[in-house]
């Protein structure tokens, strides 16, 4: 039996079995199974090699495991090469471990419409900002920005990336929340006009008006504070689901070699989601 899976710590909260299993069914692929593979970083070297070895075609990696994957991989994509971090890893038939980044193009993929000659503020300096940050500027953004609570590690990723760090939030075309701000916020009403939840994020309500495209990377049940001010000014929103569909369609499609069916995973992602 074909394996996939999730290694994470925690990975209770993963929707990503529900999405590919859905998906795997949908492909026909019903001997395929995607489970979750709760690891903690002492025990992830090991797993990993163990996992290469016994029916696993390949794996999701998320938090905290995405820069050691990278670095416990025998080859590694220049995407994942550059971020710094991977986030899908392939195992072939003679046990050598392929890494690769599928958040940045799918971010990209998730978008819509090229972020190409536009301009874009990042929030967050962790691993999804460097995805994010190294992805717009890789698909042409005129100018990404990158806005973080603690400096230093923004002027950080800034530098390994060739992108500008900024001391306070900038109008751009594009803005785009990497950090977990709104993971446990209290839902907003659709026309609340509140500054308060928005401050984490060195924002006022405000200032959310000054972006015509507002992605949150957070994945919720209801919508995000930062959504939420979004769609009260009238600008156009992507949620993390969607990103969270996209990145684990281009990863199934590494693994299957086939289209991956992205109706299927949506519904699978948000079926949990009583605001979805
Ligand atoms: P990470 O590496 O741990 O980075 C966390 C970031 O959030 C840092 O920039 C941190 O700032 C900032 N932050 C945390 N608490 C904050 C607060 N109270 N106020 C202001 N900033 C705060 O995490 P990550 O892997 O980048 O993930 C970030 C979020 O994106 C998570 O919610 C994750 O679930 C989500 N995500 C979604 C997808 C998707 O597919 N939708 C993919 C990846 C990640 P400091 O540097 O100052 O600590």
């Amino acid at each position: 039996m074909p394996r996939l899976g999730v290694l994470g710590w925690p990975v209770a909260h993963s929707r990503s079995p529900a999405i590919h299993n859905a998906a795997l069914a949908a492909l026909g692929l019903h001997e395929w199974r995607y489970q979750r593979l709760p690891v903690p970083p002492q025990l992830f070297a090991g797993t990993v090699r163990a996992l290469a070895g016994s029916g696993f075609l390949g794996a999701n990696v998320t938090i905290p495991h995405k820069g050691a994957a990278l670095e416990f991989a025998d080859s590694a994509s220049h995407a994942a090469r550059a971020i710094g971090a991977a986030n899908t890893l392939t195992f072939a038939a003679d046990g050598a471990i392929a890494a690769e980044n599928t958040d940045a193009p799918g971010l990209i993929a998730a978008l819509g419409s090229s972020p190409r000659g536009r301009s874009a503020l990042v929030l967050g300096a962790g691993g999804s900002a460097r995805a994010a940050a190294w992805a717009l500027r890789e698909a042409g953004a005129s100018e990404v920005l990158v806005w973080n609570r603690t400096r230093e590690r923004a002027e950080a990723l800034a530098r390994d990336l060739g992108v500008r760090a900024v001391a306070r939030a900038q109008p751009a075309d594009l803005l785009v929340n990497c950090t977990s701000v709104g993971l446990d916020a209290a839902p907003l009403e659709r026309s609340a006009t509140e500054d308060r939840p928005l401050n984490q994020l060195g924002l006022t309500f405000d200032q959310v008006g000054e972006y015509s495209y507002v992605v949150d990377l957070v994945y919720r049940s209801g919508i995000t504070p930062l959504l939420t001010a979004a769609l009260s000014h009238g600008a156009r929103t992507l949620d993390g689901l969607e990103i969270l569909v996209a990145q684990g369609a281009l990863s199934l499609e590494l693994w299957t070699g086939r289209p991956a069916p992205l109706q299927v995973m949506r519904q699978a992602a948000r079926e949990q989601d009583p605001a979805g």
